[in-house]
């Protein structure tokens, strides 16, 4: 892809609307958003549940099309793409972390986090040090071999977002990445997350209704019923 401009966003949704299901059940899940997302920014959307933040997340990592409108990552309309160039784009550009961390359980947290690379043809070796070095950066260094039942449910996050890491995404996407853990390892996932942001320069886009975890991003973009309600920058 082409280099960012100054003055052109990472990634932009303009009066993008995604419709799901048919007649009395139709619902709008987003209903005319515009955003414009900066490389290197850190955002946290909130809203209530059910005001489309989910759908927002699915929409901007290529995991879903809007219904209408349109979406451009690094001015490249993403409605247009051939569907290979669609994932392609979105393995190359994306790593996701969810609220379950979605582990295979008998295996190690060594081969969870090289996973993506085998999908991507990486031969067996510089997967296994590429997601050493990813397990590293996390703080779980010695850990390759434990399995997710041997870890804390913190550190089990941290192998999803090493996992989500393993790519070298531009943009990390995470939808409630500490919804199931208590508030100590909220916080490490949270002070991890924001490293990621300040140290590596990952742009950072996190659902959470949680304010503490909110209060780590520079911006806050408030959902309601599909439509952006508030966007606004923490005070310099
Ligand atoms: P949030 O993440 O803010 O809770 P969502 O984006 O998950 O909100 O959902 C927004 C609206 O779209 C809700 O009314 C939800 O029920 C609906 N919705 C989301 N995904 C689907 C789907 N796959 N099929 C049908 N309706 C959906
Ligand atoms: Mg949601």
């Amino acid at each position: 892809m082409g280099s960012t401009t100054r003055s052109e966003p990472l990634l932009e949704l303009k009066g993008a609307w995604k419709a799901y299901g048919e007649g009395e059940a139709r619902v709008r899940a987003l209903d005319g958003v515009d955003l414009q997302v900066r490389d290197g920014e850190f955002v946290a959307i909130t809203g209530a549940s059910g005001s489309g933040k989910s759908t927002a997340v699915s929409v901007l990592g290529c995991l879903e099309l809007l219904s209408g409108g349109e979406y451009r990552i690094e001015g490249i309309e993403v409605q247009q793409l051939d569907p290979d160039v669609l994932a392609a784009l979105r393995n190359e550009r994306f790593g996701f972390v969810f609220q379950s961390y979605n582990l295979l359980s008998r295996t190690s947290a060594l081969e969870n986090v090289a996973l993506p690379l085998v999908y991507a043809g990486v031969s067996q070796a510089e997967r296994h040090q590429r997601a050493a070095r990813a397990l590293e950066r996390v703080g779980l260094a010695g850990r390759e071999q434990a399995r997710p039942n041997q870890l804390s449910g913190g550190q089990q996050q941290r192998v999803a977002i090493a996992r989500a890491l393993v790519n070298d995404p531009a943009v990390l996407l995470a939808d409630e990445p500490t919804g199931n853990l208590d508030s100590k390892m909220g916080a490490e996932v949270m002070q991890l997350i924001s490293g990621l942001n300040h140290e590596l320069g990952i742009t950072v886009l996190m659902v959470t209704h949680d304010p503490t975890c909110a209060a780590w991003a520079e911006r806050q973009v408030v959902f309601k019923d599909g439509r952006i309600l508030r966007d606004e920058r923490k005070a310099a």
